[in-house]
């Protein structure tokens, strides 16, 4: 058994087999004995039941289920009910988060920040949850500055967030930086490192457009040279990010959180890679 301690993230399957997928996958990744497991939540709620399905399912099998709010195009009622519904299934653990508003689409919520949201989870539930919330060693795209982004997290922490989990990264030293930063801010929380598997090029620097996660130029390189050897590229993606994993286990992260795609191949072959 490892002794890392990790934590998982799905989405929540939309058909039956998708649901069957992942049980297999929660299966497999079981026995690395996670903290949690962690489902995702669609803007605006249109993953609403589907999530909440997922989390109950989870729970139902004895895991800690963190089901995901986003806050965006919600109104306080519907997140009120929402909180109440996963309180009364004895829900201990929340990520809270903005979410993104759909290209085209304007905002009509009653939440612009998730500042806002822990805010308003905190007054509506006290201390029933444990909250996590999102963090940007990059800066997040829509940042004004690296500094105005370090204070948004700050904000969220004071709030009542007990740590955060990361946006994805490649380059360890921009966690490193943004660990002292943190610190010299007075943010005393948990940092929980994001972990993305690599599976597909296309789909990662689709990811990383949206998200401002920089995929470095000599990884990118590598990986388009691989474009059509998949075999080959998961190989080189396993060592890279395994080693990614490996230098963070060194430094002292509190945990790992993968970005599982509902997938568990990738991910046992990368934690089986780290050192005990
Ligand atoms: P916020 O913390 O509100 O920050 C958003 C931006 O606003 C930042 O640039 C911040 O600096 C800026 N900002 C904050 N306050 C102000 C202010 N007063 N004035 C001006 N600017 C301000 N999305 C989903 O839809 N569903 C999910 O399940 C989901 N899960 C995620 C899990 C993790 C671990 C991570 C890292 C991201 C996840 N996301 C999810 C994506 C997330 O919703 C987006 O990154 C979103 O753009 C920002 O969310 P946030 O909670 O970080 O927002």
């Amino acid at each position: 058994m490892k002794t890392t301690r990790v934590s998982f993230e799905f989405f929540p399957p939309k058909t039956a087999d998708g649901m069957d997928k992942l049980r297999e996958t929660r299966a497999q990744l079981a026995k690395y004995n996670p903290e949690f497991f962690s489902v995702t939540f669609g803007a605006g709620g249109s993953t609403r039941d589907r999530t909440m399905d997922a989390v109950l399912e989870i729970q139902q099998e004895g895991f800690q289920a963190a089901p995901h709010i986003s806050c965006v195009s919600s109104s306080k009622e519907e997140i009120r009910e929402l909180l109440q519904s996963y309180k009364s299934h004895g829900i201990k653990r929340l990520v809270a988060l903005r979410g993104d508003v759909p290209s085209g689409e304007v905002s009509s919520g009653d939440f612009r920040y998730a500042v806002e949201l822990v805010e308003f989870i905190r007054a509506e539930t006290g201390d029933q949850f444990h909250i996590e919330v999102a963090a940007y060693p990059e800066f997040h795209p829509e940042a004004r500055t690296p500094a105005a982004d370090l204070l948004n997290l700050k904000r969220k922490v004071d709030a009542g967030a007990n740590s955060a989990i990361t946006q994805y990264f490649y380059n360890a030293d921009a966690y490193f930086r943004f660990i002292d930063q943190c610190e010299a801010a007075g943010i005393n929380v948990p940092i929980v490192p994001g972990v993305m598997p690599i599976y597909n090029i296309t789909q990662l620097a689709r990811f990383s457009n949206v998200c401002g996660a920089e995929i470095p130029r000599w990884l990118r390189m590598r990986l388009e040279e691989y474009a059509d050897d998949i075999p080959s590229l998961r190989a080189f993606g396993i060592d890279v990010v395994s080693e990614l994993c490996e230098t963070l286990k060194v430094w002292g992260v509190p945990s790992l959180h993968f970005y599982t795609l509902n997938r568990s191949g990738i991910i046992s072959n990368i934690i089986e890679n780290i050192s005990e």
